[in-house]
């Protein structure tokens, strides 16, 4: 069995920061987490073992003043900011720039439109409903922002109306694509030339530009075995292109999911391929690829 990690796998840059954010500020004393750091329970529990302690929305209601709570990657609402303020805690921001910068668009297009008559706009969100980083950009538009997961929703919009179009980051390219395309046809159904439809193409590039690679390297290998956490909306997205182009991949996500039968196709092949998200530890591709040699 010839093992391969692909060395474009793991960690982006702004979970890197959040990471590298929460290392250093455990130093000097207590921390709170609002949510998980990254959306993988493996890494989740190597902070937690350093003293990070995640907490949820009501858990923050409830600090003491002057506790240090960090924000993750993901990003968060307006609000959470707001209870923060009022209940003296200090807030560690460790938002993704990338995050940061779509909040602000989506801020910037509510306030500019808000009160346009006589069509008020539709804010759109192509995303997962309920997943972080939506409802941080909804907290955007005082939660007015429609978040459509694929084209099978687009019914919900009112095509007479203006409608400006973000992602998630971590959305797929292409299925934002056929949103895109999906809502000028039903513009062009509705002739509603007088209500306009921009769209922006916000997703990362970090996500996005590793698709390629990663088919290759799926490709390029017999058997693939892909690292994510389930509750990561990007480990979705690049494990479907994974199995795209090669059937024979298999989402894990500990060193404890390789099962006998798991084991067994991996030793019944020459090459065994090991990928991940971007919220995939380096160390725990290695722990998979240890795991498989020490079979
Ligand atoms: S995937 Fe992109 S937007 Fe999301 S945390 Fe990583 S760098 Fe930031």
């Amino acid at each position: 069995m010839q093992i391969s990690i692909d060395s474009h796998s793991g960690f982006c840059f702004g979970v890197t920061r959040a990471i590298n954010a929460a290392e250093q500020e455990l130093r000097h004393g207590a921390l709170f987490c609002l949510g998980d750091i990254v959306h993988n329970g493996q890494e989740v529990a190597r902070l937690e073992a350093l003293g990070l302690q995640t907490i949820d929305n009501d858990d923050l209601r409830s600090l003491p003043p002057h506790s240090r709570v960090l924000l993750r990657a993901h990003g968060e609402p307006p609000s959470t900011y707001w209870i923060a303020r009022q209940r003296g805690i200090e807030i560690i921001d460790a938002t993704c720039p990338v995050v940061k910068t779509l909040q602000d668009s989506i801020r910037a297009c509510y306030e500019a439109h808000k009160n346009d008559e006589p069509l008020p706009p539709q804010i759109v969100i192509y995303g997962k409903p309920g997943h972080a980083e939506v409802i941080g950009l909804q907290g955007q538009t005082n939660n007015t922002a429609l978040v459509l997961e694929s084209p099978d929703q687009i019914d919900r919009l009112d095509f007479t109306r203006p409608i400006y179009l973000f992602s998630q980051t971590t959305k797929s390219v292409e299925g934002f694509n056929a949103l895109v395309e999906a809502i000028k046809a039903q513009c062009t159904m509705h002739n509603a030339q007088l209500a306009p439809f921009e769209y922006h193409d916000t997703i990362c590039r970090n996500v996005a530009n590793r698709v390629a690679h990663l088919r290759a390297f799926a490709q390029s290998n017999d058997i693939v075995l892909f690292v994510g956490g389930a509750k990561s909306s990007n480990a979705k997205v690049l494990y479907e292109k994974c199995v795209e182009a090669n059937p024979d991949t298999i989402f894990i996500s500990s060193p404890d999911d390789i099962d006998k039968e798991i084991l067994a196709r991996c030793q019944a092949v020459g090459r065994v391929g090991i990928c991940g998200a971007t919220s995939t530890p380096q160390w725990l591709m290695e722990r998979i690829s240890e795991r498989l040699s020490a079979s």
